[in-house]
C-alpha cells in the first residue's frame, strides 16, 4: 500500500480542486479485510462481502400471476371462443396434482404453479363460467399470457446481489427469496472522532467567556452512524502538542480512521504538522473550495506497527461537515468495502442568480423542491458563512457549483446532493 506522500501538487502548495483532493484520499485506501456473519435482520446498511450466488430459481416453478383458468394456449383459435372443461383448481402453495389435458381447464390462484400441460392464464373476470364449462372469448388472451416464469426474478447459480453492495431493505428481502437466514459481511468501520481546540466545551458543562459548545463531534457523528460505521467517541482535545499526540496516538490504535476537526487552519498547523510528522506522513491540503479549504489527510502509524487513515477537518462547523460529504464520506465507504459511492447528484434550477468565480467548488446550503410547474428548483437558505450553522439545518440539499462554473443566472439548472431519500 503506498502513502499519498508529498505530491507535487503539494510541494507547489497549489490549491487542489475537489476532484483532485477526491482522488488523491481515495487511491491509496484499502478495505478492511475481515469478515463477519450476521442475521438477515442484522444486515441492514452493512457491506456485503462476496457475491450472493442463487442457490435455487425465483421463483422456484413456472406460476399464475392472475386469479383464473390454465390452460394450453395452443388450443387458441383466432376469432374463435374456446369451449374448456374445468377439472379442478390450483391453490397457491397446493399444486393441481394432475396435468391439464387437452380440452380441459384447471381454476387456478395467483402464485399457483402451473400445472403440466397448461401454460397459459386468461383473468377470471374474462371468461363465462357455467358449471365445468368455461369459455374464453376470442381476443381476451394469447398463448403463454398470465404465466410467470420460474427463474424470471433470479436464476440459479447467478449473483443476486454482488460484493460491496451496502444492503437495503429489498436487499434483505432477496437474500430472504433465496432462503437465506444470514449474510457474510464486512466488519464495521472503526472511526475515532476527535474535537480540538482550547475554546470547546461539551454540551452539558459550564460554559465559560470566550467558550463555545463543540458541535462537531454531533453532527460528525451522525453522519458516521448513517455510514453505518462505528464511531469511537474520543471527545475534546486541547491545543496542546503532548495532549494531541497522545490522543491521536490512542485513536490511531484502536480505530481504522481517525477524524478530527479543528487546528488544521493558518496558525494553528504548525504544531500540529510537526506532531503527525513523527506519526506518519500526513499531507496538509488547501483545497480549492468553499466552505472548507484546510484539510490534511494521511497514515498515522500507532505504536505497534497498526495503520490508521486520519482525516483532519477545518474546525468551522459547517465546512467540516461539507468537507466530510464532499470527500471524507466516499473514502470511508471505499475503506468499508462498499462499491464507489460518490453522493446522489440532481440537477435542480436555480431560483436565484448566483456570483461565483471559476477555480473553486462551491458548496451553498439550499432548499431543493418542487415547483408549480413541476420542476425542481433550488434556493440558497441565506447566511452562507462557514460557521452559520443553522442554515445547514435549514438545508435540505447542496447545491454544488462545479471548480470551473462561473456566476449562475436565475432558472439556470445546477447540480444538488440531497442530504436524505427515503430513509
Ligand atoms: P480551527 O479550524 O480550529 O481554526 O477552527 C475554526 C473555527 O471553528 C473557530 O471559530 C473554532 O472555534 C470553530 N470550531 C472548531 N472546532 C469546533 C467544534 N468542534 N465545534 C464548533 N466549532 C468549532
Ligand atoms: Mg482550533
Amino acid at each position: 500500500m503506498s502513502s499519498p506522500g508529498p505530491s507535487p501538487l503539494i510541494a507547489n502548495d497549489r490549491h487542489l480542486s475537489v476532484d483532485e483532493a477526491r482522488a488523491a484520499v481515495l487511491a491509496p485506501l484499502q478495505p478492511v479485510a475481515e469478515t463477519e456473519t450476521v442475521a438477515l435482520r442484522d444486515a441492514l446498511g452493512r457491506v456485503l462481502a462476496d457475491d450472493l450466488i442463487s442457490p435455487m430459481h425465483v421463483p422456484p416453478h413456472d406460476n399464475s400471476a392472475m386469479d383464473g383458468f390454465a390452460f394450453d394456449g395452443a388450443a387458441l383459435q383466432p376469432g374463435q371462443p374456446l369451449v374448456l372443461r374445468i377439472v379442478g383448481t390450483a391453490f397457491a402453495g397446493a399444486a393441481l396434482g394432475h396435468a391439464v389435458a387437452p380440452g380441459t381447464a384447471a381454476r387456478i390462484m395467483t402464485g399457483a404453479v402451473m400445472p403440466r400441460g397448461a401454460d397459459t392464464v386468461v383473468p377470471q373476470e374474462l371468461v363465462q363460467v357455467q358449471q365445468d364449462v368455461l369459455t374464453v372469448p376470442p381476443g381476451v388472451v394469447s398463448a403463454g399470457e398470465n404465466r410467470r416464469l420460474a427463474g424470471e426474478d433470479l436464476r440459479q447459480g447467478l449473483p443476486a446481489l454482488t460484493a460491496g453492495r451496502v444492503l437495503r431493505p429489498s436487499d434483505l428481502g432477496l437474500a430472504a427469496s433465496l432462503g437465506f437466514t444470514t449474510l457474510t459481511v464486512r466488519r464495521r468501520l472503526r472511526v475515532a472522532l476527535i474535537s480540538t481546540g482550547d475554546e470547546l466545551r461539551n454540551p452539558g458543562e459550564p460554559l465559560p467567556e470566550g467558550c463555545i459548545y463543540d458541535s462537531n463531534r454531533a453532527s460528525l457523528a451522525g453522519a458516521l452512524q448513517r455510514l453505518g460505521v462505528e464511531v469511537l467517541d474520543m471527545g475534546l482535545v486541547k491545543d496542546e502538542p503532548a495532549a494531541l499526540e497522545a490522543a491521536f496516538t490512542e485513536a490511531a490504535r484502536s480505530a481504522d480512521a481517525v477524524l478530527t476537526s479543528g487546528g488544521v487552519s493558518v496558525g494553528e498547523a504548525d504544531y500540529t504538522r510537526d506532531m503527525l510528522a513523527r506519526l506518519g506522513e500526513v499531507a496538509f491540503w488547501k483545497v480549492a473550495m468553499r466552505p472548507g479549504r484546510p484539510f490534511a489527510f494521511g497514515p498515522l502509524q500507532a505504536l505497534g506497527g497498526s495503520r490508521s487513515w486520519l482525516f483532519a477537518l477545518p474546525g468551522n462547523p459547517v465546512a467540516a461537515l461539507v468537507t466530510f460529504y464532499a470527500f471524507v464520506r466516499e473514502a470511508l465507504l471505499k475503506l468499508s468495502g462498499a462499491v464507489a459511492a460518490p453522493p446522489q447528484a440532481l440537477q435542480a434550477r436555480s431560483a436565484v442568480a448566483i456570483r461565483k468565480r471559476p477555480g473553486r467548488t462551491e458548496f451553498q446550503r439550499a432548499i431543493v423542491e418542487r415547483g408549480s410547474d413541476g420542476h425542481w428548483t433550488a434556493r440558497t437558505t441565506g447566511a452562507q458563512g462557514a460557521g452559520i450553522l443553522s442554515s445547514l439545518s435549514q438545508a435540505n440539499a447542496l447545491l454544488v457549483l462545479p471548480h470551473e462554473q462561473g456566476s449562475v443566472a436565475a432558472g439556470e439548472l445546477v447540480e444538488v446532493w440531497l442530504f436524505d431519500g427515503l430513509a
